[in-house]
């Protein structure tokens, strides 16, 4: 079937109310992986809503327990051809954040899909069903108009992403050989804008760090102490200020990281900027380079004492939870050692220091990887514009889990944007978005049908 046969079909799936018809299913099971939802609609996503769709198109599908203990369960489906094509894992998330309806605006409801102008409303819309809609699609499409694709598929969608996707790393070990394939391609987060198609490879880390100094285990008077007695929080208030200066740039060498090469910086020069304090973050940088090249440290939460009712009193303790999110280069198992030394170094032995919750490991794909500049120069022919390039996203994302236990180049083309209210009342997806995103995967799983990118 020739690329413009194809092209409209896809574009008609849009223009005849199939993307619409399709998404107000998905959307309407509240398929809430939080406090709200459960368990049985998150099976029933699989098993009534997504995966009778996928089959339909023609790929085997099969559901799998989670391997931890009430997690929810995974699906894979695929299409091998020839185990000598190339092989393609797509990856999304059924799973959405709580609805909380009663945040909505008038005439909005989180699990009723409503359409206005460009806009359709719905939980879960943007984040995570109309991107795999999308490249479901796509794929199906082509299937069903070729009767092969030339390439072997698998989709791996898992049911607990909102909740930091537990069983996900242990299922991907356990399925390493049944999972294996040379690129991950997959659609989650935004745009930098709406217009203009984003590809990023890759996250940067983040890791969480409790403070705490403990000197005492009450508090003292501070009329018949104050002077004499050590204050926990002016100790951590100094410890946390001497991790960067005033202006937010971090002070700790090893938090600075050395892989912010001429290459990064070129690939970061033309992307817009995103709202900033010209008086904050790294001097020498861009704000570009600030965000997806560098390292921040940010104070999430801090207490003594009780704010809403303070008393003349001395703290034993004070707590901080500061957080690094960091670029590749930043080793993450260095980060509390060195740390460590800084606050040694400056008089603060008394403040401690752990880990809290789970770090995020950071992760970047060379520009120069054969399967970036194939999915980057594919997107550029298809829509037109050059593609915004990210070497990853500032936020982060369990993305070591394809690099480190899959082994895989990974390269995100989201088809939503940043003011999509995703995990807030009133989240939309954007038509347009799905207009032009449907377009960009139909072509570049053509174009890998037609010429797959040549390994050296
Ligand atoms: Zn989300």
């Amino acid at each position: 079937m020739d690329r413009e046969a194809l092209r409209s079909q896809a574009l008609n799936y849009i223009e005849s109310g199939g993307l619409l018809h399709d998404l107000r299913k998905l959307v309407a099971r509240p398929s809430v992986s939080q406090s709200e939802g459960s368990p049985e609609d998150l099976r029933a996503y699989l098993t009534d809503d997504i995966g009778p769709l996928i089959e339909g198109y023609g790929f085997e599908t099969s559901i799998y327990d989670n391997p931890l203990p009430d997690g929810p369960p995974l699906m894979i489906a695929r299409h091998i051809e020839d185990t000598a094509l190339p092989t393609v894992l797509i990856y999304g998330h059924g799973d959405v954040c709580n609805g909380e309806a009663h945040r909505w605006r008038d005439g909005l409801l989180p699990f009723e899909l409503k359409q206005e102008d460009d806009r359709l409303y719905g939980r879960g819309t943007a984040d995570n069903k109309v991107q795999h809609l999308i490249n479901i699609t796509a794929l199906g499409l082509l299937l069903k108009a070729n009767g092969q694709l030339g390439f072997n598929v698998k989709i791996v969608l898992e049911m607990g992403e909102e909740t930091g996707s537990p069983g996900l790393r242990e299922f991907l070990a356990d399925n390493r050989y049944e999972l294996a394939a040379d690129v991950l391609i997959a659609s989650d987060g935004p745009r930098l804008m709406p217009s203009i198609p984003t590809v990023f490879m890759g996250s940067r880390g983040a890791m969480d760090i409790d403070f705490t100094v403990r000197l005492r285990d009450r508090d003292y008077h501070s009329g018949n102490f104050g002077g004499l007695l050590a204050d926990p929080a002016m100790l951590l208030a100094h410890a946390l200020a001497s991790i960067t200066d005033q202006r937010g740039q971090v002070c700790i060498p090893q938090w600075r990281p050395n892989s912010l090469t001429d290459d990064v910086r070129r690939t970061l020069a033309g992307l817009p900027h995103r709202q900033h304090d010209p008086n904050w973050g790294e001097e020498a940088l861009t704000p570009s380079e600030r965000a997806f090249g560098w390292n921040s440290f940010t104070i999430l939460a801090m207490s003594a004492g009780t704010l809403t009712a303070p008393q003349s009193a001395i703290s034993g303790t004070a707590r901080a939870i500061g957080q690094l999110r960091f670029v590749v280069g930043t080793k993450m198992d260095e980060i509390l050692p060195s740390l460590r030394r800084h606050l040694d170094a400056g008089g603060f032995g008394m403040v401690t220091i752990s880990c809290y919750g789970e770090p995020f490991k950071a992760t970047r794909f060379s520009l120069d990887n054969p399967w970036v500049r194939f999915v980057c120069d594919s997107v550029e022919r298809s829509s037109g514009t050059k593609p915004h390039i990210l070497p990853n996203l500032a936020g982060s994302l369990p993305n070591d889990m394809f690099t480190d236990i899959l082994g895989l180049p990974t390269i995100w083309v989201p088809h939503s944007y940043a003011e999509c209210n995703q995990h807030g009342p009133n989240e939309h997806a954007r038509l347009s978005i799905a207009r032009q995103g449907i377009m960009i995967m139909t072509d570049l799983f053509l174009d890998l049908a037609n010429n797959p990118p040549q390994m050296t």
